[in-house]
C-alpha cells in the first residue's frame, strides 16, 4: 500500500481515508452508486433540461471529484444530444477541507477510465497548490467548478446573499455522520436553509438520524429511497419550507399509522389510495348503504382539465391534475382493475360568438401543447365527434369519459391490495368534536349513529354533503352546494355515433351501454336530490341551444335521471390540507392586514390532527388522484408534488389569509 497525506491506496488501488476509517469510493460500483444516489437522487437530468437559465449545485466532500466528473460528463452528452445554448449554465460549488495533491487524485481516478474524457479535463485545470479556493471553467465557462477550500459549513457561511436562494441541488457526500460527525453539525443545515432555492433538492447516501432531522429543521420535506448496490438505502428531499410565509407553511407530522376518512366518493378513495401507498392503514367511514353513492354515482363523468388562454395558475393546476388522474387510472387498468372509462377526446363546442373567438385566439397563440389542447374547425371537429357539426372547438386529445361509481370501487380495491383499508358503510358521522379533557387535541370523537368513536388523525372528505351534517369545522370553510341533474337518453342516431365527449354550455357524452348523458344543471344552494323533471327539460334545452340541429331527443326519451350535489369553492381551485385554526389565524397574522408581505416564520396554527379534502366541485375525476397524494404528503412529512404558491393555492387557510389581507375580518 502506498499513501500520501491521510490516504493510503488499498490493494485494489482504490483511495482510503486513514484520518476517517472510511473509502472515497466503492471501486466495484463507485460510478453506478455515485450516479444512482446524487445524480439521479437529484433528478440532475431531467432538470438541466427544464431549467432555462442557471443552475446551481452544491456538494460536501469533494474528495476525488468523483461527483464532479459524473455531472460534468452528463452535461456533455445533453450538450451533445441538445443545443448547448438551450442548457442553463451549471455552477457546481463544492467544499472540502482535506484536499487531494494532484498526483493523489490523478492516482485515485485512474481507478476510472470510463470517465478518462472528463478526468483529463479536470486535471488540466486541477491547481498545484490546493490550499487555497478556485474557480475552473469548462465547456467555455458553461459549466463552473468552485471549489472552496475548507469545512463546509464555513466555506457555504461565506457565499454572500448572492447565493442565498439560490442552489437548486445538494449532493451530501463527505464520510459517514459516524465517522465524520462534526460535518454533519446544525450549521451545515443552517447554511442549507439560508441557501436553497425553492423546490431545491437534496441527496445522500446516508439515512443516519441525525442527517433526517438536521434537513427536517432545514426545511427539506425527505424520503428513504431504494439505493442500488451495497448502499441498499438512500435520502433524498425537497426544500419546501416558503422563507418568510409562515401562513404558506404546513406542520410537519410523525407519520401515523391509522387515518379515519369521512366520505365515500372519488376524493374518498383517492386518498385512501394515497395514504395506503404512504404505508399509512385507513378506515373510511361512508354514510350510505355502498360507496359512491354521491357526485360520484352518475352514469358517467367526463375527465378533462381547466384551460385558460394564458398560462395561468389555476391552468398548470388542473393540467398537472389531469396528467396525474390520467396515469393513476392507466397505472389501475394496467394492474388489472376495471372501469367502464373511455379516452376518446372531448370537444369544447364553440357554438356561440365568444367561444368562437375564443377558439380564434387559442389558433393564433395558445401557449399549450397541442398534445393537450387544439384549436379545430368544423370539418375536423366532425371527423373527431364523428358526427356531423356546425361549429368547432377547442379539443382535448387526451380526455374522456369515466363511470366514476365503478372507479371509486377499483381505486378502493387497488388501495386494499397495497395496504389495510378498511371501508365501514352506513356509518353516518353526525359530528365531530377534539377531545375535551386533551389539551393538545390529539384525539377527535366522532359522534355516528352507531356510538361514538376516537382517533388520531381524521380526514373531512365528504363533498357537499358533509354541509347537511353537524360537523362545525366544515362550516369555516367558504365552501358550498350546487344541486346538478343529469339525465340519461336512450341512444339514438345520429347521436349513436358520437365518439367524443362534447362540453358547450352543459356536455353530452358518447353512447356506453346504449345510453347518453347529457347535463347538467346548477342550481346554487339547493340541497334537494330529487330528480325533477324541469331540470331533464333544461337539460336538453342545453342541448338544442348548442346543437339542435342534431339532437334526435325528446323529453320521453329520458330513461333515468338522478340528481347530485357538488361541492363548490369561490375561487373554482379544490381544498386539501390541514384544518386552520381560523381564530387562531386572527390572532397570528394580524399584520398582514398593514403589509401584506409581513415577515413571518413561525406555522400556520391548525387543529392538530384534522385535515380536508374538499371543494372538488364537477372535477373530482381530474383533480382527486392529485389531491389525494398532497394528502399523503402532509400526514408524512413527505415531498409535495406541487410548488408552495400552488400548495398555497390549495390551502384550507387560504381563504382566511386573504380576508385578513383584504381586512375583511
Ligand atoms: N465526493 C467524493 C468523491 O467523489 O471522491 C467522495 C468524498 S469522500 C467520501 C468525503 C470527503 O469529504 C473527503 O474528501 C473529505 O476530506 C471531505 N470532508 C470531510 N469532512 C469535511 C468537512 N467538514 N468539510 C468539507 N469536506 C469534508
Amino acid at each position: 500500500m502506498t499513501s500520501s497525506n491521510s490516504i493510503i491506496f488499498q490493494q485494489d488501488g482504490s483511495p482510503f481515508s486513514t484520518q476517517f476509517d472510511d473509502i472515497y469510493f466503492d471501486t466495484e460500483d463507485g460510478c453506478s452508486q455515485s450516479e444512482d444516489i446524487f445524480i439521479n437522487g437529484n433528478d440532475i437530468r431531467q432538470r438541466l433540461l427544464k431549467s432555462d437559465s442557471d443552475f446551481t449545485i452544491a456538494e460536501t466532500g469533494f474528495g476525488t471529484g468523483l461527483n464532479f466528473l459524473l455531472t460534468l460528463q452528463l452535461f456533455m452528452s445533453l450538450a451533445q444530444e441538445h443545443d448547448i445554448a438551450e442548457l442553463p449554465t451549471l455552477h457546481f460549488i463544492s467544499t472540502e477541507k482535506f484536499p487531494l495533491d494532484k498526483a493523489t487524485l490523478e492516482q485515485s481516478l485512474l481507478l476510472l477510465p470510463q470517465l478518462s474524457a472528463v478526468v483529463s479535463l479536470l486535471l488540466s485545470q486541477y491547481p498545484e497548490q490546493t490550499s487555497n479556493s478556485c474557480k475552473l471553467k469548462f465547456l467555455d465557462g458553461k459549466v463552473t467548478l468552485s471549489l472552496l477550500i475548507g469545512d463546509a459549513a464555513q466555506s457555504l457561511s461565506g457565499l454572500d446573499r448572492r447565493y442565498e436562494n439560490k442552489i437548486n441541488a445538494w449532493y451530501l457526500d463527505g464520510f459517514a455522520p459516524a465517522k465524520n460527525p462534526d460535518m454533519w453539525s446544525p450549521a451545515l443545515f443552517q447554511q442549507m436553509h439560508r441557501l436553497s432555492a425553492e423546490q431545491a433538492t437534496v441527496a445522500t447516501f446516508t439515512v443516519a438520524g441525525i442527517v433526517k432531522r438536521g434537513l427536517t429543521t432545514a426545511g427539506f420535506r425527505i424520503y428513504k429511497q431504494v439505493a442500488k448496490g451495497k448502499k441498499k438505502e438512500m435520502l433524498a428531499g425537497k426544500f419546501q419550507m416558503p422563507k418568510h410565509k409562515g401562513y404558506m407553511q404546513r406542520p410537519l407530522t410523525t407519520k401515523p399509522q391509522h387515518v379515519a376518512i369521512i366520505g365515500g366518493g372519488i376524493a374518498s378513495a383517492c386518498a385512501a389510495y394515497s395514504l395506503a401507498k404512504a404505508g399509512i392503514k385507513v378506515t373510511l367511514y361512508c354514510k350510505d348503504e355502498s360507496i359512491a353513492q354521491g357526485a360520484s354515482s352518475n352514469a358517467i363523468g367526463a375527465i378533462y382539465p381547466l384551460i385558460h388562454l394564458v398560462k395561468d395558475d389555476i391552468s398548470i393546476f388542473y393540467e398537472k391534475a389531469f396528467e396525474h388522474a390520467l396515469g393513476r387510472y392507466n397505472t389501475l387498468l394496467a394492474q388489472g382493475y376495471e372501469f367502464d372509462h373511455d379516452w376518446c377526446g372531448l370537444l369544447e363546442l364553440s357554438f356561440k360568438e365568444p367561444l368562437r373567438k375564443r377558439q380564434q385566439q387559442f389558433a393564433e397563440k395558445s401557449p399549450w401543447s397541442t398534445r393537450l389542447i387544439q384549436a379545430i374547425d368544423a370539418k375536423t371537429a366532425s371527423e373527431r365527434a364523428n358526427i356531423p357539426l356546425n361549429d368547432g372547438g377547442m379539443y382535448f386529445p387526451k380526455a374522456g369519459w369515466i363511470a366514476p361509481a365503478q372507479l371509486v370501487s377499483a381505486m378502493l380495491k387497488a388501495a386494499q391490495a397495497i395496504g389495510q383499508v378498511k371501508i365501514k358503510t352506513k356509518v353516518n358521522v353526525e359530528q365531530i368534536s377534539p377531545l375535551a379533557d386533551d389539551k393538545h387535541h390529539t384525539k377527535w370523537q366522532l359522534k355516528t349513529n352507531k356510538g361514538s368513536l376516537l382517533v388520531n388523525h381524521l380526514v373531512l372528505s365528504t363533498g357537499a354533503e358533509g354541509l347537511l351534517s353537524d360537523i362545525d369545522e366544515l362550516k369555516h370553510l367558504p365552501v358550498y352546494a350546487v344541486r346538478g341533474q343529469v339525465s340519461s337518453m336512450i341512444s339514438k342516431a345520429p347521436l349513436d355515433k358520437l365518439s367524443t365527449v362534447i362540453c358547450h354550455k352543459g356536455y353530452l357524452t358518447p353512447a356506453n351501454q346504449n345510453e347518453h348523458c347529457i347535463g347538467a344543471t346548477f342550481d346554487k344552494d339547493d340541497f334537494s336530490i330529487q330528480q325533477k323533471d324541469s331540470d331533464d327539460s333544461y337539460n336538453l334545452d342545453m342541448l338544442n341551444q348548442a346543437m339542435g340541429y342534431l339532437n334526435p331527443w325528446t323529453s320521453k326519451d329520458v330513461v333515468q335521471s338522478k340528481a347530485r350535489l357538488r361541492c363548490m369553492t369561490p375561487d373554482h381551485w379544490p381544498i386539501v390540507g390541514p384544518m386552520p385554526d381560523i381564530e387562531q389565524h386572527k390572532t397570528v397574522y394580524p399584520h398582514l392586514a398593514k403589509d401584506k408581505h409581513w415577515k413571518y416564520d413561525d406555522p400556520a396554527p391548525v387543529k392538530k390532527g384534522l385535515y380536508v379534502l374538499t371543494g372538488l366541485g364537477a372535477r373530482g375525476l381530474c383533480t382527486a388522484p392529485l389531491l389525494g397524494d398532497i394528502l399523503a404528503a402532509d400526514l408524512s412529512s413527505a415531498p409535495y408534488p406541487v410548488d408552495n404558491t400552488m400548495l398555497f393555492n390549495l390551502a384550507p387557510n387560504r381563504f382566511v389569509i386573504r380576508d385578513i389581507i383584504k381586512n375583511k375580518c
